[in-house]
Order: structure tokens, then sequence, then C-alpha cells
């Protein structure tokens, strides 16, 4: 099984059109809402998809055939490390321990794999070193 996320960008004429319904039904894939801005003239979709590689494929091209902008991201927030002063604001704010401290360097590292990208680390970092990756 692989998770990939994915922002889904679409304009007003399909704004309608249950697209994450369909990927669930016809691919059999487990997909999450991640982040959701969806208006009259249109919307952007962030969502993680679990399958097999060759049913996201499918979804994918599902997708596109539909005229979504499909961009897949393989990370959601950007950590610099030179900004980073280790204080751990964000290790006890992520609800899906996405960072982890090293108990020698008392450094702390970030995993893009286990983000859900809820954004709230990027509000409770002092030196504002975390930032959301160019959607
Ligand atoms: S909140 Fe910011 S400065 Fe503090 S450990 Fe996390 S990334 Fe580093
Ligand atoms: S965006 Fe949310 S899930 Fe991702 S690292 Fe930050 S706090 Fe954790």
């Amino acid at each position: 099984m692989l998770q990939r996320k994915y922002l889904l960008t679409f304009t007003s004429d399909i704004v309608n059109e249950p697209i994450t319904y369909k990927i669930v039904k016809s691919f059999d894939l487990l997909v999450n809402i991640l982040r959701a801005d969806v208006g009259d003239r249109g919307g952007r979709l962030l969502i993680s998809v679990e399958g097999s590689g060759q049913q996201i494929e499918k979804a994918v091209q599902y997708l596109v055939n539909a005229k979504v902008q499909v961009k897949e991201l393989n990370e959601y927030v950007n950590k610099s490390d030179e900004r980073c002063t280790d204080c751990g604001m964000c290790l006890s704010i992520c609800p899906v321990d996405a960072f982890e401290i090293d108990r020698i360097s008392w450094k702390i590292s970030f995993n893009a794999e286990k983000c859900i990208a809820c954004g709230m680390c990027v509000d409770a970092c002092p030196p504002q070193a975390i930032k959301i990756s160019d959607l």
C-alpha cells in the first residue's frame, strides 16, 4: 500500500462533481481530505490517498481527464534548519508526532511522511522556521 498527497485544483464548471467520492468508489482508494477551499469559482483540495500504486495512477489519470489540475506534494511544510532553534514547540503541538527529538544532540527533525497538513506548527514556531510549501 502506498500513501501519497495531492493538491487538486479545479474550476467552477466541475465544482459540483463528486470527484473524491468517485476516486474512492471507482479505484478502491482510501481518501482523506486534509484541507478544502471550495467556492463558486472553483476550489482546491489537499488530499491524502492510500492504495496500490496502479490504482493511484488510474485515479490521477481520471482526475486529469476530468480537467482537475493534480500536483503531487512530497512535503507540505518545510523546516529551515538554519532558522530552527530546537525550542520544541512544534514537537508538542503536532498531532501526529511528525517532529522528533534526538535525545543526544537535542536537535529537532521533521518527518514529512507523517505530516497530515494541519498547519498548526507553522504558527507555533517562534522564529518562523516552518513554512508551508509553495502550493
Ligand atoms: S518550533 Fe520552530 S524553532 Fe522550535 S523546534 Fe520547531 S521548527 Fe525549531
Ligand atoms: S502541519 Fe500539522 S501535521 Fe504537519 S508537521 Fe505541522 S503540526 Fe504536524
